[in-house]
């Protein structure tokens, strides 16, 4: 085993360096994972960016504790585990295995309720120093409370780092618990909504309409079965919605653009009782008349975090082939070129996913 490995570490905003550390090494419970691939996630780029949520604002600290190795989207092999930790993952070295992102503290009231997924904590792979290093790193330390979970055979172990964003997926999908009549719409084509529209078309709604401003995801969309894609830089997607349902609008509306005006869309093309699924992350505020939601339509706004106990489900859909990554993975990168990796991730017009391989 090696003493020293190469890892990225974010010091501040636009401050991330290629940098030598020590390998970690596990104690007890602990296993040491040899790191095969790692997303760069929408949320790592907000972090390079310096979005306040991450460094703090002046008044509150930021939920970023640097200097910290990033990663949360991982896959990769057991290099070093005790018997302690293979009884309690089921896992022994040499297996390939995906580590679920964030740490549950197991103690919180929304761990006890088995709702870890919202742990008051939050502690999450690649944002606290020392605690939850990440996986831009050859090697990454495996804490005793994690979620460990085996790729089974058949799938490619790189591959799989696209389970956490699909696990995500499958969380905000069910969430719109979708019926065969219903017509869904999926705002947004990046690496949650591609999964989101290949799940629906699994569940075979009446129509299947994604919407986005880019030509390439919309190609992409088509290709994954949706019905119609709708350019809303080019074509007023609310009117293209209501012409295609007799004025009525979609029953379930996946808000997955991150942008305020998928909201605003969302609940102009939405039917009354319809049910509205918000998944993103925004950068800006939204405003909107809330007489919408219960006066006028009578909707269901409902949210959706993470992936909670949704690891099996992903990693079951991606081995049987029944969802593909084609497509979405739009660049690999050695961990050497973790700036160009960066570059590529933020190009939206051609790039989905990037993966760094360490
Ligand atoms: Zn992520
Ligand atoms: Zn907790």
């Amino acid at each position: 085993m090696a003493e020293e490995m190469r890892a990225v570490v974010a010091y501040g905003p636009k401050d991330y360096r290629l940098t030598a550390k020590p390998v970690p090494k596990p104690g007890g419970g602990e296993l040491l994972l040899k790191v095969k691939a790692c997303g760069i996630c929408g949320s790592d780029l907000h972090a390079y960016r310096g979005a306040p949520y991450y460094w703090g604002d002046g008044k509150k600290p930021g939920w970023m504790r640097a200097p910290v190795t990033p990663g949360h989207e991982f896959s990769g092999v057991v290099a070093e585990i005790d018997g302690e930790a293979s009884r309690k993952w089921g896992v022994k070295k040499g297996d390939p295995i995906v580590v679920e992102q964030l740490l549950p503290c197991w103690e919180c009231e929304y761990c006890k309720e088995g709702d870890y997924h919202l742990c008051a904590v939050h502690t999450m792979y690649g944002f606290q120093k020392g605690v939850t290093e990440g996986a831009w790193a050859e090697y990454c330390l495996i804490n005793p409370g994690s979620l460990v979970h085996r790729i089974p055979d058949g799938l490619d172990v790189a591959e799989a780092a696209t389970v956490e964003p699909l696990a995500c997926a499958v969380n905000a999908f069910q969430t719109g618990s979708v019926r065969l009549g219903d017509v869904v719409v999926v705002a947004g084509m990046g690496t949650i909504g591609g999964f989101i529209v290949q799940l629906a078309r699994l569940a075979n709604p009446k129509l299947l309409v994604v919407v986005d401003i880019m030509e390439n995801r919309l190609d992409l969309a088509g290709k994954f079965g949706a019905d119609v894609v709708v350019n809303a830089a080019r074509e007023d997607a609310v009117k293209k919605v209501l012409d295609l349902t007799g004025g009525y609008g979609c029953n379930v509306y996946y808000e997955v653009t991150g942008h305020p005006n998928g909201v605003i869309q969302g609940l102009e093309m939405i039917r009354k009782k319809g049910r509205f699924v918000e998944f993103s992350v925004f950068g800006a505020p939204t405003t909107t008349d809330w007489s919408v939601i219960g006066d006028k339509k009578a909707i269901s706004i409902l949210g959706a975090h993470i992936s909670p106990h949704t690891y099996p489900i992903a990693l079951n859909l991606l081995r049987s082939g029944k969802v593909k990554t084609e497509g979405l993975i739009t660049g690999k990168f050695p961990l050497a070129d973790f700036d160009k990796a960066l570059e590529k991730a933020a190009d939206t017009a051609t790039s989905i996913k990037v993966l760094l391989m360490p």
